[in-house]
């Protein structure tokens, strides 16, 4: 049976002899569903016309999908002494992409945002041998394939490698989440997904609750997020999308934003 996908979204679904109804990522106010309707595809299908890419953005390694599919998710490879962590989740596993990958070092975790990037985790989960896919709680009923490998944590940090820690933030989701990497050589970085997303200055970041509905977060989940952050040193920001990152003073580039951004909302 496939597992069919999400064209708007690229969730894959529990294995399934006809499509599902609908899909609830999409069908959300955060999402929307494609003007044209519902539509589906497989990995196999996408396999067929789609590469997946990898890419130096500044000295991390980004992972994405051409001709750009869905979200256009891309994730980020945290490399450390003790393993690497695949931080977000693109639709597409190929051969080449896991050997390149694994060629950098063992891939010990996936860890994931927020819903808008499941993707296919399972498949990637299983192509580097069943590693854990870390899945804050808030999000347990955004996960369309369950799956062994998944592991939903609680509270509000996690580490999950000595140098690798996960953040819950919420806001744009209940469960959404950011990824704390310290570097021993270069600067700390948060690996933000979409909680904070990094703005068209790259001096900036701002928080949403729908991003394509244009919907934002009250004042009240930003300063969640903002005192989310508030223990932990950074200075580079890489959120959700291709080359959207704060390079320099990132966690004063953080706070600046709160501020501008508190006062944008206020009455
Ligand atoms: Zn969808
Ligand atoms: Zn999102």
């Amino acid at each position: 049976m496939p597992h069919f996908m999400c064209v708007q979204c690229a969730v894959q679904f529990a294995a399934s002899d006809s499509p599902p109804s609908s899909c609830p990522i999409c069908s959300d106010p955060r999402q929307y569903v494609r003007w044209a309707g519902q539509a589906w595809t497989t990995m196999e299908e996408l396999g067929r016309d789609h590469a997946v890419v990898l890419r130096d953005e500044d000295g991390i390694l980004s992972i994405g999908v051409e001709p750009a599919f869905a979200i256009g998710q891309r994730a980020l490879l945290a490399e450390t002494a003790d393993g690497n962590v695949l931080w977000d989740c693109v639709p597409l596993v190929s051969d080449e992409a896991v050997a390149a990958l694994t060629a950098r070092g063992k891939v010990k975790a996936i860890a994931i945002s927020h819903p808008h990037f499941f993707s296919a985790i399972v498949e990637w989960s299983r192509a580097f041998g069943n590693i854990p896919v870390y899945i804050h709680e808030g999000n347990r009923p955004w996960v369309m394939r369950p799956d062994p490998a998944i592991v939903f944590w609680t509270g509000e940090t996690k580490a999950i490698l000595p140098d690798v820690t996960l953040i819950h933030c919420g806001g744009h989701f209940d469960g959404s989440s950011v990824c704390h990497w310290r570097r021993r050589d270069k600067s700390n970085v948060v690996l933000a997904g979409d909680t904070l997303q990094v703005v068209m200055d790259r001096k900036h970041v701002s928080f949403m609750y729908s991003y394509p509905n244009a919907v934002p977060l009250n004042a009240r989940a930003v300063k969640c997020i903002a005192g989310a952050l508030e223990s932990f040193d950074y200075g580079q920001v890489y959120s959700a999308f291709w080359n959207m990152r704060i390079l320099a003073d990132g966690k004063g580039a953080v706070a600046r934003s709160v501020e501008r951004y508190l006062t944008a909302i206020a009455d």
